[in-house]
């Protein structure tokens, strides 16, 4: 990764890299922005801004379990998710598909008589549970995209049922 050094920054770094700018990092493991600027010698305290990939972020202000600001390198999605769930431990403390997928808004199970009229006639013909978005009105239900979802999920975060 690159990383660019402004102000007085520069004059931080340990030799060979003092005085330069812009500083080439071999990515060898898992480190947060935070910990690889401070290997470098440059004291996080020192940063007054943090700019990664065009948008500024934030150092947490102590250590403790407050996500840091961290370069995800994993580069498929499943695998992206899996080093998050690692990282931050948070297995099993997600529910997926507990949202909305348009609007994000919270999923509340609804009965299907509630809904009958909106549904496709096989949708009302092979599914009985179903749930419906508090804020656009979306009605879900079990399908094989769900379940193909689930299976990628349940490989690296307990999955809470949600039915
Ligand atoms: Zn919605």
């Amino acid at each position: 990764m690159i990383i660019n050094f402004w102000g007085n920054l520069k004059e931080l770094l340990w030799p060979p890299f003092r005085g330069q700018k812009r500083v080439e990092y071999d990515l060898t493991r898992q480190a947060s922005v935070k910990d690889i600027i401070e290997a470098l010698g440059v004291p996080h305290t020192e940063v007054g801004r943090l700019i990664v990939a065009g948008q500024e972020i934030s150092f947490s202000p102590c250590g403790c379990n407050d996500p840091n600001p961290y370069l995800v390198r994993e580069i498929y999605p499943e695998r992206q998710l899996a080093e998050i769930v690692h990282l931050f431990g948070i297995k099993g403390q997600f529910k997926p598909l507990s949202r909305c997928l348009r609007c994000n808004g919270l999923l509340q199970p609804v009965g299907k008589e509630e809904i009958i009229e909106q549904l496709e006639p096989l949708t009302k013909k092979y599914y009985d549970s179903f749930r419906q978005c508090l804020g656009c009105g979306k009605i879900y239900w079990p399908g094989t995209h769900r379940d193909k979802m689930l299976l990628v999920l349940n490989r690296y975060g307990d999955y809470h049922a949600l039915d």
